[in-house]
């Protein structure tokens, strides 16, 4: 879901279905999802879908037998993803949309670590597409006014998403490159700062 188009696929594993949406590394606006899945899963996937319209195997045979979606076809939003594919190619495929984002990746945590935030991941288990760090012990750090100070500046980042300790998360998806980041980063610091917020440091 989160890492087609910027990482490999090992494919040499059986795999039954991946599931993606247009919208995260292949870059196109929100809207539509798709599945590649073997004809086996979706063969035993006949009559299981508990949704109508998520209805994957109906939607498959539909396309067999009459070429056509069986309800209105968001068709700008597909659209948008054959030109997000197209863009997609002519950076450069997987390989090139992943490079950049590690770039992104990297610019990201090496200018977090200088203001003492810590990556949640080592190095080894961070993927390049959104990183977590470790909420701040500072008690004038929480994350509603860091996040309000960054969005009154242009940046949208994201809460955590874990129970094992309060976090924060950024992403390095997206039309953008390491002169983003560095914009993220500087704006970052000048939220500290505007909450009075010495370190990063959990
Ligand atoms: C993005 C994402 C979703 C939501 O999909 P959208 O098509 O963007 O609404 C669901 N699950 C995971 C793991 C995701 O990364």
């Amino acid at each position: 879901m989160r890492s087609l188009g910027a990482l490999p696929v090992n494919a040499r594993d059986p795999i039954d279905a991946i599931a993606a949406s247009a919208n995260k590394c292949l870059e196109g606006v929100p809207g539509v999802a798709f599945v590649l899945a073997s004809e086996r899963a979706l063969m035993a996937a006949r009559g299981q879908a508990p949704s109508l319209s998520l209805d994957l195997h109906d939607q498959w045979s539909g396309f067999a037998e009459k070429g056509e979606w069986r309800f209105t076809p968001p068709t700008q939003v597909v659209a948008a993803l054959a030109a997000a594919l197209d863009r997609h190619a002519a950076e450069g495929g997987v390989a090139a949309r992943g490079e950049r984002y590690r770039q992104n990746c990297a610019a990201l945590i090496t200018g977090m670590r200088a203001l003492d935030f810590a990556p949640l991941l080592a190095p080894a288990h961070q993927a390049p597409i959104i990183v977590t760090f470790c909420m701040p012990a500072d008690p004038r750090f929480a994350f509603k006014p860091f996040y309000d100070q960054l969005a009154a500046r242009g940046f949208l980042i994201y809460p955590g998403k874990l129970t094992a300790g309060p976090s924060f998360r950024i992403g390095c998806i997206g039309a953008i490159d390491e002169s983003d980041i560095r914009l993220a980063l500087a704006t970052v610091a000048a939220s500290m700062q505007a909450l009075g917020v010495a370190s990063g440091a959990p």
